[in-house]
């Protein structure tokens, strides 16, 4: 197959399974949604980032991650990767806001019928992107993508395999904005983990799967690799990240 089909072919798949959603009414996050927030960025891409599920802004405009968590992930992408955010892969695991009660007022994790209805759907988004890397944003997505009840503190900054996709977990953008904002210590910690990510882009043979032992109940899991490298002064990571 010449490289300009299979490219096409990205973009296709990503098309027909749209399409195949269509107006979905599968879970009850369809009554009160406004719009499908399906994902979006490079059917190519080399990076994928998972969140949970869209908020408000992401109801509204049918678009993941464009609220103001959205805007710290985009600073991570452009500042931080030097990347554009069209040229990475976002979505979350439900395509539908999950709110507290239904009310609109407050949003919350997708629950698991919500989670089981839906997660299909990114588990075909991951099959036709392919990307190189996965960053799964927080409890739920790495919990459901890693099949573990280990929380994201002890998760993030290690090396995951999901299918043979290298995972890295990092904290969610909404979890940084409520733990200290602009100032928060965990952006450090964030851009670690995105250290990583790129050192493995640059070169991908330094990903090795060298560690088979778990971490706590899921023997499934594989860390690939851990290195611990000296921390940045703190303006440098600031300038990276803001
Ligand atoms: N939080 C998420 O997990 N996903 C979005 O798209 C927006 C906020």
């Amino acid at each position: 197959m010449s490289e300009k089909t299979e490219l096409s072919g990205k973009a296709e798949g990503l098309v027909g399974l749209r399409e195949e959603i269509g107006d979905c009414r599968r879970c009850k996050l369809s009554t009160t949604r406004n719009t499908i927030v399906f994902g979006e960025g490079s059917p190519e891409a080399r990076v994928m980032f998972i969140g949970e599920g869209p908020g408000k802004d992401e109801d509204i405009q049918g678009r993941p991650f464009v609220g103001r968590a959205g805007q710290l992930l985009t600073a991570i992408i452009e500042k931080g990767m030097q990347m554009r955010r069209e040229d990475v892969y976002i979505c979350n695991i439900v395509k539908c806001r999950p709110t507290v009660d239904m009310a609109f007022q407050r949003d919350r994790p997708p629950d698991e019928e919500e989670t089981a209805a839906c997660s299909g759907f990114l588990l075909r988004q991951i099959e036709i992107i392919k990307p190189e890397v996965i960053i799964t944003l927080g409890n739920p997505s790495t919990r459901f993508l890693l099949k573990t009840k280990t929380g994201i503190t002890k998760m993030r900054g290690s090396w995951y395999s999901f299918n043979g996709i290298p995972v890295m977990p990092t904290y969610h953008p909404s979890y940084i904005l409520r733990n200290g904002g602009d100032s928060s210590p965990l952006k450090r910690d964030v851009w670690e983990d995105i250290k990583k990510v790129l050192a493995a882009l640059d070169s991908k043979d330094s990903i090795v799967f060298s560690d088979e032992s778990s971490t706590g109940s899921d023997s499934s899991l594989r860390k690939v690799f851990s290195d611990e490298k000296k921390q940045e002064p703190e303006a440098e990571v600031q300038r990276k990240l803001f």
